[in-house]
């Protein structure tokens, strides 16, 4: 059974939702739309409370922004960790990537999981090195699977009265497609750690 409302009207997050035609043009994995799209949840230490918003690319790459916004309003006490998901439209090049490790080495209490709903340029050797070396430093990253667009469709989309089951059914081939290319950018940081291991 389906709700008759939509994101409630009181629902402090209303203001910081995607509207569904946004959801579709940055989270479609046929999409190629160039600019990015970024949800976010963050929590603290124990906290069940879920600090939910959203970001998309300006004169800067949207996950440059998210580090500049989140590290200059938050006070870090470095003893209280904090958990970070990404739902992002593209993966991170090869120069976020980068300015993300940076700021993860600034701020060790933080881990970070990343879900992409497509492989930014995927055949540069750059943007796959840069994926690998975020994933050596303990970030996280996968494919954004049906459960995922479920959780974004019903946390940050403002979708229609009715509509809270009615996320976009995209294809599963195209999910399994870069799912299976993420595996191979992996794959070659398996066969470099065994290279060094022995
Ligand atoms: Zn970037």
């Amino acid at each position: 059974m389906t709700s008759e409302k939509g994101p409630s009207t009181g629902d402090a997050t209303l203001r910081r939702r995607i509207e569904p035609w946004e959801f579709d043009v940055f989270f479609d994995p046929r999409e190629l739309r160039k600019e990015a799209c970024l949800l976010y949840e963050i929590t603290w230490g124990t906290s069940h409370k879920i600090w939910r918003n959203s970001g998309k690319n300006t004169t800067n790459h949207v996950e440059v922004n998210f580090i500049a916004k989140f590290t200059s309003e938050r006070h870090f006490h470095s003893s209280i960790s904090c958990s970070i998901t990404w739902f992002l439209s593209w993966s991170p090049c090869w120069e976020c990537c980068k300015a993300i490790r940076e700021f993860l080495s600034q701020y060790p209490s933080v881990t970070l999981v990343i879900y992409v709903a497509r492989l930014f340029q995927h055949m540069d050797q750059q943007n796959r090195q840069g994926l690998r070396d975020l994933i050596n430093s303990g970030v996280t990253i996968q494919i954004i699977r049906v459960s995922e667009y479920c959780h974004c469709w019903r946390n940050f989309v403002n979708y229609p009265p009715g509509e809270e089951a009615h996320w976009p059914r995209y294809s599963s081939l195209w999910m399994m497609l870069y799912a299976l290319e993420l595996h191979c950018i992996i794959l070659v940081l398996f066969q470099e750690q065994a290279m060094v291991t022995y």
